[in-house]
């Protein structure tokens, strides 16, 4: 999965000098907020924006959805907010139940500290037999757009929840299963297509890509794949962030994610390639994730390639691209590439296929146990460039050289 670096983010956060501001339609002095009970309105201490329309089509019920929504977005207790949300997401997903929300508050700040910058703002509440929609935007407020394109990274994302109503308590849901509701389904063993109207199916990519989990895993793991995969096929990399809840996001282009958590028995992979097969992703899947950015994208770079800002899904054709666009490696290069995620790819496959070369697969496995680290919440918040930076030198460490000379068997091996 393709996110924005945290240190960009804080930049665009940050930015606030916009030198040519044209307000949007919306004249910001008049923006519905939401009225507390003795009907003032306050723009600072209010937690969301309503818009006007649905502030007129308000009722009981619309409030109760709303009211709960908001009690998830801001709430800093992980379990009370879990049991805000519908038990079934929660066995599907484990971790990952709601599904907008890792990504959404990967920043490490606190969530009302975020959500003080990206104030929610909530456009629909549109109600469906016993559910209701809420779309809200998130974005910093005044809303304002300049002429230069490159500093228009407002509205950030926009979201939509799904609140259901059963037996009178309401319990949030993903949109997932209202917005694939009408999609293909396929089953090929152990892999639960679901596919979008729009793309045909490929029932010997279904084959090939069950031969490379199988052989895959073998090679890996010693033993056959025993999992059950729901694998979302869509044309389009915003049709998959459509799924998973964001109506719009300035997260990046995802072109795949996965999806999984050792305490539940699903895994979730999303394509936005139409493709039924998707070495990268499976990768992900079948191998443990080593919590090192560096290595993670480089197995699965190594094995499937990337299609991270466009690439396509094959090794040697990404370390072609890569040595053409910048040139032969240097220590100084390195260390500049770390800062962007999307270099990472092709470096770390780069590492692993220095490994591979010397020491064999029993090589990547040795190496790739250095990286097991007990808490998992904890380096997922270590900065990728200096995962990264850790992880070059421990390789060139592995194979007895220094980072130097590992650079140099990376260069002599330039297509
Ligand atoms: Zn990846």
């Amino acid at each position: 999965m393709l996110f924005y670096s945290r240190i960009l983010v804080f930049e665009i956060m940050k930015r606030a000098k916009i030198t040519t501001v044209i307000f949007l339609l919306l004249c910001i002095a008049n923006l519905t907020v939401k009225a507390d009970s003795e009907g003032k309105s306050d723009t600072d201490t209010n937690k969301y924006y309503l818009h006007s329309q649905e502030f007129q089509l308000m009722n009981e019920e619309k409030q109760k959805a709303i009211d709960l929504w908001i009690d998830f977005l801001y709430n800093p207790n992980d379990s009370l907010r879990k049991s805000f949300w519908c038990p079934d997401d929660v066995r599907y997903l484990g971790k990952n139940y709601a599904l907008f929300d890792r990504s959404f508050f990967q920043f490490g700040l606190e969530r009302a500290e975020q959500l003080a910058i990206l104030k929610p703002y909530i456009l629909y509440v549109e109600p469906l037999n016993d559910v209701f929609f809420i779309t809200t935007l998130f974005a910093k407020f005044p809303l304002t757009v300049s002429d230069s394109s490159i500093n228009n990274q407002s509205p950030w994302a926009i979201i939509k929840v799904a609140v259901r109503k059963e037996n009178d308590k309401y319990f949030l849901k993903n949109v997932l299963s209202y917005e694939t509701e009408f999609w293909k389904k396929y089953k090929y063993e152990y892999l639960n297509y679901l596919v979008h109207p729009a793309v045909e199916v490929d029932t010997v990519a279904m084959r090939e890509a069950k031969q490379f989990i199988d052989s895959l895993s073998i090679l890996w793991n010693g033993e056959k794949f025993d999992k059950q995969i729901d694998y979302y096929v869509a044309p389009s990399s915003s049709k998959i962030t459509d799924i998973t809840g964001y109506q719009f996001a300035f997260l990046g282009n995802m072109t795949g994610m996965v999806l999984q958590d050792s305490n539940t028995n699903s895994i979730l992979l999303f394509t936005g390639l139409s493709n039924f097969i998707y070495k990268h992703e499976f990768v992900h899947i079948v191998l443990d994730e080593f919590g090192n950015f560096l290595w993670d994208e480089g197995l699965a770079t190594f094995y499937g390639g990337t299609g991270a800002m466009g690439g396509k899904l094959d090794f040697a054709q990404n370390k072609k691209d890569f040595f053409d666009e910048f040139g032969e490696l240097t220590l100084e290069k390195l260390d500049e590439m770390f800062e962007y995620r999307w270099k990472i790819y092709p470096l770390g496959a780069m590492v692993v296929e220095q490994i591979y070369k010397e020491k064999g697969i029993d090589g990547l496995k040795q190496f790739s146990q250095k990286f097991k680290v007990e808490d998992d919440e904890e380096k997922e918040f270590t900065h990728h460039s200096k995962q990264a930076k850790i992880a070059f030198k421990m390789a060139a460490e592995f194979l007895g050289i220094t980072e130097t000379e590992l650079i140099e068997k990376i260069n002599k091996d330039k297509p």
